[in-house]
């Protein structure tokens, strides 16, 4: 139900704790840093085309009952891209003048 929230970009793999405000995900929870979203991928996610938004902040402190990083704690598993990077920029070249509404 909740948010996985991956740990790491997939693609430079730097760290993306709850906490991030660099995080970005597309609807599957696909999760790179704004950088590589910015700089590399063209707002294209390279495993389903979709676009990125940030990633929703979950709050530290447990202001409601059984909500919070703690209660609620993050994904451990490291995700690494799927794709080869040449194929990766094709995808990108192709979709990234396509705004994510109409792709
Ligand atoms: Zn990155
Ligand atoms: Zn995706």
């Amino acid at each position: 139900m909740a948010l996985q929230l991956r740990p790491n970009c997939e693609w430079c793999d730097r760290d993306l704790p709850p906490s991030s405000t660099l995080a970005r995900i597309c609807s599957y929870e696909c999760t790179f840093c704004a950088d590589c979203v910015e700089s590399k991928l063209h707002n294209v996610c390279p495993n389903c085309g979709g676009g990125f938004q940030p990633r929703p902040i979950r709050p530290a402190t447990e202001w409601r009952p059984g909500l919070s990083v703690a209660k609620r704690p993050p994904s451990e598993a490291r995700v690494h891209l799927s794709y080869s990077l040449e194929d990766i920029a094709a995808l990108s070249a192709r979709l990234r003048d396509i705004p994510p509404e109409n792709r």
